[in-house]
């Protein structure tokens, strides 16, 4: 790539992206607890097929593919990613079943009533719940399944601080019966709705912090990933002060 032609802005997302890159995972979550929500998806078989959206580099899509015998299909804007998936892929004898394309989750290049099964962990936010709940439905054969994270209030009040932050970041955080009657409205039956452990938010904090150290290292005297990394430590900090409030909720929904 020519760097005298990137815009400042594809610079930026490249840094951000080049952060991530190096985890597992892209986001809170853990094979734990993708197992669990796995266990509430009934009769999938070899003939049934799996699309995992904003699927990064793979780290839960290998957990499928691991537990059960579907084609898995992987999605995620990020072509990096998606190499680092196909790698991955082939790294674990999963290359057959398992397979990582480029894509647009708001655009998704799939025909009607495809998958049995949609996944997303930490994602669904890029486009919206809401959206992606029902622009997503179509993709699902009758029945099947749509199971993501979700970032969500515990409560109906919550102190000013976090309620600003998560208002600039994500306006659409909302509380859990909002959430399960918009998995309702959008033509789900909401089949299992439960909070991930705060393990995976301070697993996942722990990890950038040791991260944020060799980046700043890495990136010495760049303003760009100073004013990243703080904000990092600044939303870290945030989840250490008000984590009774809001965390991932896994949300399951079969098609009605
Ligand atoms: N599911 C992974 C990654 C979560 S991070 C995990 O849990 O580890 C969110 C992912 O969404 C990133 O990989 C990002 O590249 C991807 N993403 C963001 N916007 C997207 C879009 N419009 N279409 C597809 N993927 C997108």
């Amino acid at each position: 790539m020519n760097n005298e032609k990137q815009t400042i802005h594809e610079f930026d997302l490249t840094i951000i992206y080049d952060f991530f890159a190096q985890s597992e995972r892209q986001g809170p979550g853990s094979s734990e607890e993708t197992l669990k929500a796995l266990d509430f998806i009934k009769g999938l078989t070899a003939q049934s097929k799996i699309a995992d959206i904003g699927c990064g580099t793979g780290g839960q899509t290998r957990v499928l593919g691991e537990h059960t015998p579907c084609d898995i299909i992987g999605v995620d804007s990020w072509p990096n990613f998606i190499d680092e998936f196909n790698q991955h892929a082939e790294q674990h004898h999963l290359q057959n079943r398992v397979k990582g394309i480029v894509g647009d989750m708001a655009n998704l290049p799939f025909l009607p009533e495809t998958f049995d099964l949609i996944w997303s962990e930490g994602a669904i936010y890029n486009i919206g719940f809401e959206r992606g709940l029902n622009e997503w439905r179509k993709f699902l054969k009758p029945g099947g399944y749509i199971a993501v994270t979700e970032n969500t209030w515990f409560s109906d009040e919550r102190p000013a601080e976090i309620e600003a932050f998560w208002q600039k970041a994500y306006p659409e955080i909302d509380t859990i019966p909002n959430k399960v009657a918009q998995m309702q409205k959008a033509g789900y039956l909401p089949v299992a709705t439960y909070m991930l452990p705060e393990r995976i938010w301070t697993d996942y904090y722990a990890w950038q912090k040791q991260r944020r150290i060799a980046f700043l290292e890495q990136h010495k005297d760049n303003a760009f990933v100073k004013d990243f990394v703080a904000m990092m430590q600044y939303e870290a900090e945030l989840y250490d002060k008000y984590k009774a409030y809001y965390g991932y909720m896994f949300y399951i929904g079969k098609k009605m």
